[in-house]
Formats: C-alpha cells, structure tokens, sequence
C-alpha cells in the first residue's frame, strides 16, 4: 500500500499537471483531505486505522480552491518534444519520444544557445544531415518558429500523450477531452 498515490485534480477537475501527471502520496492526500484542503473524489479498497477512525486510502482528490499558473514552463527535453508535438521540425514525421533527439537550429559549435527559441525535436537522418549548418546552409527550413510555449499549451500537449502505468480509476479525469487511447 506504500507505493499508492493520489490523483490531484484542480478545483475544475482537470488534473492540475498533465507532464508530470500531478501526484500526491496518499499520505499527502489524508493531511490535505483532514485539514479540508481537498475533496475526496475516489478511493481504493485499502483503508487505512487510527484508534478512533478509518479512512479509504484516496485515489482521485480535487482541491477546493483553484490554483491558477502563471509560471515559465521547465526547458526539458520532453517539453521540447511536447511543443513540437513529437515531430521532427525538419522533415514533419512523428516519432515516439525516444526515436527523436534534439537539435540545436543554430549549432553549439557555433555559438548557439540551448534555449527554447535555438532547440528543437528532430529525427536522427535530419539531425545528422544537418550537422553543424544552419536551417538556410542546409536547405531545412524549420516547420514552425522556435518559441517558449506557456505552461497552458504544454498542458493541453501533454493531455494528448497518455502516460504508462495510470490507475483506472483516474481515467475519468484524464482523457475526456480527447478520443480515449486506453
Ligand atoms: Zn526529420
């Protein structure tokens, strides 16, 4: 039962994050339902005692006071991916996370950044092709401009990628805006 965590969702029951998915211990989950910070959406069979009370361990809670975000996404490499929608910037092909790499449009080598607006998801033949030139050198125009996406975009991103190992009881609260994949 240790390994158990909870499903946070926002006061909409959204999950407040999609990448990661955002989780709580269901310890974490107890103190914020007893403090009445959250409300208890499902739970699983387990319960947990006290002397006095017990409690089903929670599987989905969502908070009572929505939490807006107004903060930079985190510069990762799946986040890169997530922004370009798993797409080689070069070539337009899909890709499963970790058939992509990432390519720097102005080279390192040449004094390029690695920042948003300098790196994007590429496929290994356009990457190596590429090499060290730049998009105009090599006749690869990018698809679309390098730019810093808001955390709502990558939210609404991550929601079309379902990540592994998800409980059934959290399905409900994952995909239902788009086609279930599961
Ligand atoms: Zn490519």
């Amino acid at each position: 039962m240790n390994g158990l965590q909870t499903l946070v969702l926002n006061a909409d029951y959204r999950p407040l994050s999609y990448h990661p998915l955002s989780l709580w211990t269901w310890k974490d989950a107890i103190s914020a339902l007893l403090l009445e910070r959250v409300n208890l959406v499902e739970s699983y069979d387990s319960v947990v005692r006290s002397p006095s009370v017990e409690y089903k361990v929670p599987s989905v809670v969502a908070l009572k006071r929505y939490v807006t975000f107004n903060g930079r996404p985190a510069f990762t490499r799946y986040n890169i991916y997530l922004r370009d929608d798993f797409s080689c910037q070069y070539c337009g092909d899909r890709f499963v996370a970790k058939e992509l790499t990432f390519d720097h449009v102005m080279p390192r080598s040449r004094g390029g950044l690695t920042e948003w607006s300098n790196v994007v998801a590429a496929c290994s033949p356009c990457n190596l092709y590429k090499a060290n030139r730049t998009p105009i050198e090599a006749d690869m125009p990018l698809i679309q401009d390098a730019l810093e996406p808001s955390v709502r975009r990558l939210n609404q991103a991550a929601r079309r990628v379902p990540p592994s190992d998800v409980h059934h009881s959290w399905l409900d609260y994952l995909y239902w805006d788009s086609e279930l994949l599961l």
